[in-house]
């Protein structure tokens, strides 16, 4: 049988890896957190010292660059080079590497190609910023996430406290300001709604409201 494919798309914090997540779970898909990859980029890039603004320095470490994504308790787990990072890349810190480092066409043409190929050879449901626009244009379903700011940053805010992170809500939400802006401004692929996207504002429903709304968008589309 041909691989299903859901593309979710929007800003961080509007919910798109927890409800992909869920039902990922419930339908038997293969769940593609793309941003993982990024975060991937953003760490090895800080560890080794180099500018995540200096373009052509990051570019020039590409190829050593290895990441390898496997699934363990149904989970996304993300290898660089061999060490698990699945953890290490969840900082604010890495978060904004990730953001800048998106910013090279470069580094997006090497993990959109491994995304493209994941969606080839599983069912996914894939979340990122292009998934709709760029990396699965001819995908089954797509879904744009969204909810205002404020409430993104609160939920981000209770994640990373949970986590035992030591951040403000403040900081949270200037920086996902900032990643807002830079991520629907850059050049590359920037973060938009694709034109046959149904859009979804999570701002007023609960979690699982929003996972029972995506689980409905998906049947009708799909029959699945
Ligand atoms: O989704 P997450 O917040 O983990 O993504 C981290 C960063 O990676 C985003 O701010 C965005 O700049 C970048 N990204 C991207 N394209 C994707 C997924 C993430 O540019 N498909």
């Amino acid at each position: 049988m041909k691989s299903v494919q859901v593309a979710i798309d929007g800003p961080s914090g509007a919910g798109k890896s927890t409800i992909a997540k869920e039902l990922s779970k419930k339908l038997g898909f293969v769940y593609i957190d793309t941003g993982a990859m990024y975060r991937a980029v953003g760490l090895y890039v800080v560890n080794k010292g180099i500018s995540i603004h200096d373009e052509a320095g990051v570019v020039a470490v590409l190829d050593d660059i290895d990441i390898d994504i496997y699934y363990k308790d149904e989970l996304q787990h993300i290898n660089l080079c061999g060490e698990d990072v699945t953890h290490l890349i969840r900082t604010p810190e890495i978060s904004m590497a990730a953001s800048k480092v998106s910013s090279y066409m470069k580094v997006r043409e090497k993990l959109v190609d491994m995304q493209r190929k994941l969606g080839e050879k599983y069912s996914v449901i894939m979340d990122g910023r292009d998934i709709g626009t760029c990396v699965l244009p001819n995908a089954n379903v797509k879904i744009y996430l969204t909810a205002d700011v404020k409430v993104r940053a609160k939920r981000r805010f209770d994640e990373l406290i949970e986590k035992g992170q030591d951040v403000t809500y403040e900081y949270v939400l200037s920086d996902m300001e900032k990643r807002d802006y830079d991520d629907s401004h850059r050049e590359h692929s920037p973060l938009r709604r694709a034109d046959d996207a149904i859009e979804l504002d999570t701002a007023d429903l609960t979690l699982e409201e929003s996972i029972a709304a995506v689980r409905r968008i998906i049947s009708e589309r799909t029959g699945i």
